[in-house]
């Protein structure tokens, strides 16, 4: 199941449950195949007011936040006004503050991920639907059960991101192996033997890799890689076409961009096969794009800062969370047909802590 099909079964399911109640009333989807961007959209503006009014009634910050600021929660019934009236939330109010976020017990809490002295919350349950969501983002570049995938993310505790993944390519039926964070010619042999079909790691690993395969002319007879993912995550790092085909005629592969930061269950946005922006995780994310100076919100197509309203986290939910990424959003259809919001690419960070073509930093 691809992220499209993902995301209108989600979407289809929802208005199944709520069949007979008002939000639902004027629409008569009869399969996924009739969920377009208007019921996406009235997905996302019930789930977000939901979410909100969840926030504000089991998280101490989002209660605070929001009597401090005159927010009257009840009285926000559209993504409009929500867009006006509610406060945006930043890195710095994270950082140090998660149990404060949190909207459920501690005992409710099954894992925690800590990034860059922030930490994030999350629930088995969460978990389990991260899976779903990163194996519909790995259809989405054409994994399947002919695939052989090496995970190159560096090896965490249970339950860390290179055991979701990897349930998440069991899920595709692909046949999976974890390394590491091995050095060049470590991986290189680690490839000669598994023989992977497609690859997946941090866009600064796979990319020094890549440069280090190529400097040292290590030998990729034998490795015949058909897919590669690169994912981004907290810390910005530059991609462009130039440094998509630098890594494509080294491999001898299609790359692709994936979007994913620790607050957001690294399953946020991905390429498909046409790679030309990022499909958007619709039913897990609500998106918006402000100006980083004025945090007034900017327009299809206009670039900004992203920011995130999680639509299904009990455990740590944020609204309106500034992810410090600079990036549009297209809501128009794509080449490969797709109806889902597409993010052009992440084009730098506010703050601009590595700056376009300074380079990367080293392992
Ligand atoms: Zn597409």
């Amino acid at each position: 199941m691809d992220l499209e099909i993902f995301v209108k079964n989600n979407v289809f399911s929802w208005f199944e449950d709520r069949a007979g109640e008002e939000v639902v009333r004027s629409s008569s989807l009869s399969s996924i195949d009739d969920v377009g961007r208007a019921e996406i959209s009235r997905y996302s503006e019930h789930l977000v007011l939901e979410n909100l009014r969840y926030a504000f009634e089991n998280s101490s910050y989002y209660r605070d936040l929001f009597k401090e600021k005159d927010v009257v929660v009840g009285e926000i019934d559209s993504l409009d006004v929500f867009r006006e009236e509610v406060p945006l939330t930043s890195v710095e109010e994270v950082v140090g503050n998660h149990y404060r976020f949190m909207a459920v017990t501690r005992n409710d809490i099954f894992r925690g991920f800590t990034d860059s002295g922030k930490r994030i919350l999350y629930t088995k349950e969460e978990l389990k639907n991260l899976v779903k969501s990163i194996s519909a983002g790995l259809e989405t570049v054409g994994l399947d059960r002919d695939d052989r995938l090496l995970i190159t993310f560096p090896k965490e505790t249970e339950w860390g991101c290179p055991f979701l993944v990897k349930m998440a390519a069991v899920e595709c039926d692909c046949t999976v192996m974890h390394t590491d964070h091995l050095t060049a010619d470590e991986q290189v042999e680690k490839m000669g033997e598994f023989e992977p079909t497609a690859v997946i790691g941090s866009h600064p690993y796979l990319y020094t890799l890549a440069k280090t395969v190529d400097r040292m002319d290590i030998g990729l007879s034998g490795v015949d890689i058909d897919k590669m993912i690169m994912s981004r995550g907290c810390v910005y790092y530059p991609f462009n076409e130039d440094i998509r085909n630098e890594i494509e005629r080294i491999y001898r592969c299609d790359v692709y961009d994936h979007y994913g930061t620790t607050e957001t269950g690294f399953a946020v946005a991905i390429e498909c096969q046409d790679k030309d922006g990022l499909h958007v995780n619709e039913s897990e994310f609500y998106l918006e794009v402000v100006d980083p100076e004025t945090l007034e919100p900017l327009g299809s197509g206009e670039e900004g800062e992203l920011v995130v309203t999680t639509l299904s986290r009990e455990g740590m939910p944020l609204i309106r969370y500034r992810t410090g990424d600079i990036t549009s959003i297209d809501n128009s259809i794509h080449s490969c047909g797709s109806i889902l919001s597409r993010l052009n690419g992440i084009k730098g960070e506010v703050g601009n802590k590595y700056p376009g073509g300074s380079g990367l930093p080293l392992f």
